[in-house]
C-alpha cells in the first residue's frame, strides 16, 4: 500500500489515461481528474463531496454501497465486478458501459480508494458483435479460457447440452464431458493451451458429450485459439454426429452383408462351373468314344445327332470357362501396379496377330497413358473391347480406333469401330452377363465379355458405357482414375 498525501495525488491522476475517482472510506468523492469530468459530464466541484454512487445507475446503488464497504474491509488492487457488465451514469442521466479497476491508497488522513474507470462502449460493442456472430454459427460453440472455464456459449450449445446459458458460463467445461473421460479431458485441454492451433479434437478417438440429464451422445469438435484481452481462450465448435454415426453403422452393415452375399455368389458360380466341368468332360469323351468305336455302325442321321451333342458340349465348355473367368475377377485384393497402356496394347495386338492378319484389321490409337491398376484385368478389358470391335465388323478391313482423353481426375478411353452398331434399347443390357443380341450362328460368343469389362472397370473405380446407333458403328467408353 502506498503512503501518499491526497493533495499531491491530484497532479498524478491528471496524468492517468483513464478517468480516476478518489473516494474516502465513507464512499465520498475526494478528487477526480479531467477525464472523469469529460466521461461523466460533471464539473468537478459538483462531484467533490458527493457519494460515488451518483456515478452509478440508480438500480445498482444499494448493491454498490455494500460492495464498497466490503472493499474497504479488504482493500487490494483488483478489477471491479469480474464477469459482471458494469455501467456508469452521466449527469444527463444516460448510462454507458464501463470497466473499473480499484486500488487502495493509505494516507495520513486514512484509507482511500482510487477507481480508474474506462468507457467500455467500444469493447462491449465488439463483444456483442462477436456474440451475435457466435449465434449465427451452425454448430454449438463453446468458448473457454485457459483454465477450462466456460466463458461464452451460443443458443445451439444450450440446446445441444440441455443447459441454460447461465448454468454453463463460469463452469468448468468438463461438465459437458462424460464422467469417465473427464480426467483425460482436463489433461488434453492443458496440452492444447500449450500449443494452440486450429484443429479437430481427438483425431481417431470417439468423442462424446454429456447432456444435463446425464445422457451421452457422439460428437465431433474443432478447436481454434482465440486471443482476447483477458488472455488466450479457445473456441470449440461441437457437432452432434448421432445421425451420421447411425447412417455409417447402417452403411457398414449393408456393405458387410453385400460383401458376404457377393462373395457367396462368386463362390457359388466358381464351384458350380468348376463342378460342371467333370460331367461335361465325360459327356464329350463318351460321345467321342461312341463315334470312334461304333461310328461305322451308325447311319448318317445318328452321326449328325452325335455332332450336335459334341457341339453343344463344346459351347457349354466355353460358357463354363467364361463363367469361371468372370467369377475369378475380383477374388482377392486387386494388385495395384503402374500399367503402361502402350505396352498393354502391343501385347494384345501380338496375341490377336493371327486374327488381325486374317481379317486385315487396321488399329489406330492416341498416345496411351500409364495408370495404376491390375495389369491382367486391364489387358482383358481392352482385349474384349477390341475383340468385339473386330467381331462385329463383318466387312473387309475392319477399323478400330483407341482414343483417350484426360477428364479431371480420370482418363476417359474409347474403343471405336465401324461395325453393325447397337440399338439404343439394348445399350444397357449388353453389360449384363449372358446378354447377347445375336445367336451363335451369326456371331460366336457367350455374352460374358462385356460383363467382365464392366466388373473390371467398376473394380478400378471407373464406369463403362456405349454410344452407338444400329448400323453406324459403336464407341465403347470407359473411365479409369488417373491417380
Ligand atoms: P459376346 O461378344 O460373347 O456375345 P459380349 O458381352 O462381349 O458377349 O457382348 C454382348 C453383346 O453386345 C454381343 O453379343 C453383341 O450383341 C453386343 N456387342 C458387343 N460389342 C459390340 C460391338 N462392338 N458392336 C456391336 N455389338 C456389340
Amino acid at each position: 500500500m502506498t503512503e501518499v498525501d491526497p493533495r499531491w495525488y491530484q497532479d498524478l491522476v491528471e496524468l492517468a489515461p483513464d478517468a480516476a475517482v478518489l473516494i474516502d472510506s465513507e464512499g465520498r468523492i475526494v478528487l477526480v481528474n479531467q477525464q472523469t469530468e469529460r466521461l461523466f459530464g460533471y464539473p468537478r466541484q459538483e462531484l467533490i463531496g458527493q457519494r460515488v454512487e451518483v456515478l452509478v445507475p440508480e438500480r445498482f446503488r444499494r448493491r454498490h454501497t455494500v460492495h464498497r464497504d466490503g472493499y474497504f474491509g479488504e482493500p487490494k488492487m483488483r478489477g471491479m465486478g469480474t464477469g459482471v457488465e458494469l455501467s456508469g451514469l452521466r449527469k444527463d442521466g444516460t448510462e454507458f458501459p464501463v470497466e473499473i479497476s480499484l486500488s487502495p491508497l493509505r494516507t495520513a488522513q486514512g484509507l482511500f480508494a482510487t477507481a480508474s474507470i474506462r468507457d467500455a462502449s467500444e469493447r462491449r460493442r465488439a463483444q456483442q458483435k462477436f456474440k451475435d456472430l457466435l449465434e449465427t454459427a451452425p454448430d454449438a460453440m463453446i468458448i473457454l479460457d485457459a483454465g477450462g472455464v466456460i466463458r461464452l456459449v451460443n443458443a445451439q450449445a444450450e440446446r445441444l447440452f440441455g443447459y441454460q446459458r447461465e448454468s454453463l458460463t463460469g463452469k468448468p467445461v468438463e461438465i459437458l464431458v462424460p464422467e469417465r473421460l473427464r480426467d483425460r479431458h482436463a489433461g488434453h485441454r492443458a496440452n492444447y493451451f500449450h500449443s494452440p492451433k486450429v484443429r479437430g479434437m481427438g483425431a481417431g478417438l470417439e468423442l462424446a458429450g454429456r447432456r444435463k440429464d446425464g445422457s451421452e451422445f457422439p460428437i465431433e469438435i474443432s478447436l481454434s485459439p482465440l486471443q482476447t484481452e483477458d488472455g488466450l481462450w479457445a473456441t470449440a465448435a461441437v457437432r452432434d454426429i448421432t445421425e451420421r454415426k447411425a447412417v455409417e453403422h447402417k452403411l457398414a452393415r449393408y456393405t458387410e452383408d453385400l460383401e458376404r452375399s457377393n462373395h457367396d455368389l462368386g463362390q457359388f458360380a466358381y464351384v458350380a462351373s468348376h463342378d460342371l466341368r467333370a460331367p461335361l468332360r465325360s459327356l464329350m469323351s463318351f460321345s467321342q468314344l461312341l463315334r470312334r468305336r461304333y461310328g461305322a455302325q451308325l447311319d448318317s442321321g445318328a452321326l449328325e445327332y452325335l455332332g450336335f451333342i459334341e457341339e453343344s458340349a463344346q459351347s457349354m465348355q466355353q460358357l463354363i470357362d467364361d463363367l469361371l473367368a468372370f467369377s475369378r475377377i475380383g477374388q482377392g485384393e486387386p494388385e495395384q501396379a503402374e500399367v503402361d497402356f502402350e505396352s498393354l496394347l502391343a501385347e494384345i495386338k501380338h496375341r490377336l496377330a493371327g486374327l488381325i492378319a486374317e481379317r486385315g484389321v487396321v488399329i489406330t490409337q492416341d498416345p496411351l497413358p500409364c495408370l495404376r491398376g491390375t495389369r491382367h484385368e486391364l489387358g482383358q478389358l481392352l482385349q474384349n473391347l477390341i475383340g468385339n470391335a473386330i467381331k462385329f465388323q463383318p466387312g473387309a478391313d475392319p477399323k478400330v480406333h483407341i482414343g483417350v482423353r484426360r477428364e479431371g481426375d480420370f482418363w476417359s478411353f474409347s474403343v471405336r469401330d465401324q461395325g453393325i452398331g447397337i440399338a439404343p434399347e439394348h445399350q444397357e443390357r449388353i453389360f449384363k452377363i449372358f446378354q447377347r443380341l445375336h445367336t451363335s450362328d451369326q456371331y460366336e460368343g457367350s455374352g460374358v465379355g462385356l460383363a467382365v469389362c464392366e466388373k473390371i472397370v467398376r473394380r478400378h473405380g471407373g464406369r463403362i458405357w456405349v454410344e452407338s446407333a444400329a448400323g453406324e458403328g459403336s464407341t465403347f467408353h470407359f473411365t479409369l482414375p488417373a491417380a
